[in-house]
């Protein structure tokens, strides 16, 4: 959920691109709404276009009241339950909030804690928080360090009767690791009860496909976290998602240091070693949130962290340009540069 950048249209633009490329019929319903902070795309290969047209709007409202409920620091739902957990208060949660605490709790504990939706008060501290962009200083290290003394956890939270109650004041949530998948996920079962069998949501470059593009698979573009362009492509079709989490995406430079926003729980600091890391899944909410755990694990974990997650696609390029991926992930992956960067594939 971060703020809309020209990077990010310029991004949309590149996969919208190579997902046209050899492909001859045009789009039935091909809608771009700026919903969330970002460009999301809609594209609606079947069905009738009153029907198409109807379900993108149910999508558009539907991702619009997710923005407003889950916000992690605009006032509202979000930020009322993260200020009576701060006060030693319980505070009510509807159905969709009990669901992600429940599947963030889950996704943290398969992850060893690299994901954990409850370290809001790490990601404010570093100033991620903010609508105007990231713009540093980085925080004082005492700072940080006393967050951390605190050990926000999944774990701390308690719901009973509809009522969220926490062991611990520190933990404030922030859905912004996983929350653009499970909003794909939305958009999804949305044009699915219109009975819209091939599609593609795309927002800022995550996505998530159904069906086939005409008589072709979708081609995606992965971006190459250091330069201009593609860096390889996966052809996608049935129903996956590919999401990408990199250093790129939201970050300040300080005294000639880039300071992204994946904080690494364990340390305080944005995760060190990764550029970006891409996850191939079934459901958007876990590549999305795998995504974020399998950067933080860095390159000389991410494939165990893969393996508790239950990944068997990922790739992960470091920050010296190397790409590490799992056997599955090597199979169905072009690259798009030549010569193609150096490659090592791991058996998770
Ligand atoms: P993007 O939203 O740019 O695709 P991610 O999916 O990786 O990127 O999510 C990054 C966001 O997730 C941060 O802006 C922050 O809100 C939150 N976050 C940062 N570090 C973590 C972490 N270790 N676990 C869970 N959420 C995190
Ligand atoms: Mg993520």
């Amino acid at each position: 959920m971060s703020g809309l950048t020209a990077r990010r249209s310029w991004w949309l633009a590149v996969v919208l691109l190579l997902s046209a490329c050899g492909q001859k019929e045009a789009q039935l319903h091909d809608t771009q709404l700026l919903v969330m902070g970002t460009l999301v795309n809609v594209s609606i290969l079947d069905g009738d276009e009153d029907v198409a047209a109807v379900a993108t709007t149910e999508v558009e409202q539907r991702l619009r009241q997710m923005h407003r409920d889950l916000h992690a620091w605009q006032p509202g739902p979000l930020t009322r339950v993260n200020e009576a957990i701060a006060s030693g208060e319980s505070a009510p949660v509807d159905t969709e909030k009990t669901m992600l605490i429940e599947r963030g709790t889950e996704l943290s504990r398969q992850s060893g804690g690299l994901f954990n939706p409850a370290i809001g008060n790490l990601i404010a501290l570093w100033g991620f928080h903010s609508d105007d962009g990231p713009h540093g200083p980085p925080p004082d290290a005492a700072a940080i360090r006393s967050l951390l003394a605190q050990a926000p956890s999944m774990t701390d939270l308690h719901i009973d009767d509809g009522r969220l109650r926490s062991d611990n004041p520190a933990v404030q949530l922030d859905f912004g690791g996983f929350a653009k998948g499970y909003a794909i996920d939305e958009a999804i079962r949305i044009l699915r009860e219109h009975h819209i069998d091939n599609a593609i949501v795309n927002a800022g470059g995550d996505l998530r496909v159904i069906g086939r593009h005409g008589a072709r698979p979708w081609r995606i573009g992965i971006r190459d976290p250091r330069g201009p362009g593609v860096i390889a492509s996966v052809e996608v079709s049935g129903d996956e998602c590919v999401f990408t989490s990199g250093d790129y995406e939201r970050y300040f430079e300080y005294q000639g240091r880039r300071y992204h926003h994946i904080i690494d729980p364990r340390s305080g600091y944005p995760a060190v070693g990764s550029s970006s890391v891409t996850v191939l899944s079934h459901e958007a909410i876990v590549a999305d949130a795998a995504a974020t755990a399998l950067f933080v694990a860095g390159p000389d974990t991410w494939a165990q962290t893969a393996k508790a997650m239950g990944i068997d696609q990922a790739m992960l390029i470091d920050d010296k340009g190397n790409v590490y991926m799992t056997p599955a992930m090597a199979k169905r992956t072009h690259f798009e540069v030549d010569p193609p960067p150096p490659i090592k594939v791991v058996v998770p």
